[in-house]
């Protein structure tokens, strides 16, 4: 399917020079298609960076709006150089900090219209939103995005994946199961983000009240490490360079169990598995 382009509207945030450093990566030509850092993950706020090296995108900004500059700035990356914030869906801990940042930046913000009318109130006054649909591919700028729908607690809930040059990443956070389409969708990746919420045991015998309980485990919760392993089973290929572990829950999982029972659906070893935390970024990967 040809993706539907919706491009980063260059007008509105004047003639800007980004990225001075550019020009000279791209005649010493870039050595990756995609670069990728997780910000933050997990229920008390989650934020992606990826980059395609001339288009550069948040992917959920579900952080204060200072704390994602400082946590861009500490692995030397700049808000300046954004193109656009890509919203998954409006629950607080994806959202919290995209109203700001895009004021701050004049960045457009991407996102169903769905999800817009859920999150008009967190999102505040935003200079351009570009909705887009679940199901159909769209531009930003080079940077092919694909939103498919998720099963959660949410509006309109989305995963993505983004793709330049053949180099394909896939991120599916906030779901209560994996539908085949969710499966379809995340095959084929260079790196993965998959959920891997809680332990089950831990779940269970842990300290949240039982209707809690009952909705994270729902089909519209949260991917528990089993499920997670059994979604990895099925999309795990020999080019799956990265698989990393997200939106762990610190009550009722440990990166441990996480990356022990995940673990256990590698079979190829040349994928490297590890877990993204709430209070630290992540390394900043480079995929070709
Ligand atoms: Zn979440
Ligand atoms: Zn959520």
């Amino acid at each position: 399917m040809k993706p539907i382009a919706i491009v980063a509207d260059s007008g509105i945030r004047g003639v800007k020079m980004k990225k001075p450093w550019f020009s000279e990566q791209l005649q010493a030509g870039l050595d990756y298609n995609l670069e990728i850092c997780i910000l933050a993950s997990g229920s008390r706020g989650n934020a992606v960076y990826v980059s395609g090296g001339s288009t550069s995108i948040l992917i959920d900004a579900g952080l204060s709006g200072i704390e994602i500059e400082r946590r861009l700035n500490s692995k030397g990356l700049h808000p300046e150089d954004l193109d656009a914030i890509l919203v998954s869906h409006e629950h607080t801990d994806h959202i919290q900090g995209v109203g700001v940042l895009s004021r701050r930046f004049n960045l457009p913000v991407f996102i169903s219209s769905k999800t817009e009318k859920a999150a008009v109130s967190q999102l505040g006054n935003v200079r351009v939103i570009k909705n887009f649909e679940c199901g159909s591919p769209f531009m930003i700028n080079d940077l092919s995005i694909h939103p498919f729908s998720i099963s959660h607690d949410a509006e309109d809930p989305s995963g993505f994946t983004v793709n330049q040059n053949g180099t394909k990443i896939g991120i599916a956070t906030d779901l209560g199961i994996a539908t085949s389409m969710v499966k379809e969708h995340l095959k084929g990746c260079s790196l993965l983000i998959l959920e891997a919420n809680h332990d089950e045991d831990m779940l269970i015998n842990g300290p949240y009240p039982w209707p809690i309980k009952q909705r994270i485990k729902s089909r519209t919760g949260h991917l528990s490490n089993e499920a997670s392993k059994n979604l990895l089973k099925q999309v795990q290929h020999d080019r799956l360079k990265y698989v990393i572990l997200a939106h762990l829950s610190e009550t009722n999982n440990t990166p441990q169990k996480a990356l022990s029972e995940v673990g256990r659906a590698m079979s190829h070893c040349n994928t490297q598995l590890d877990v993204a935390t709430q209070d630290e970024c992540g390394a900043l990967l480079r995929l070709k």
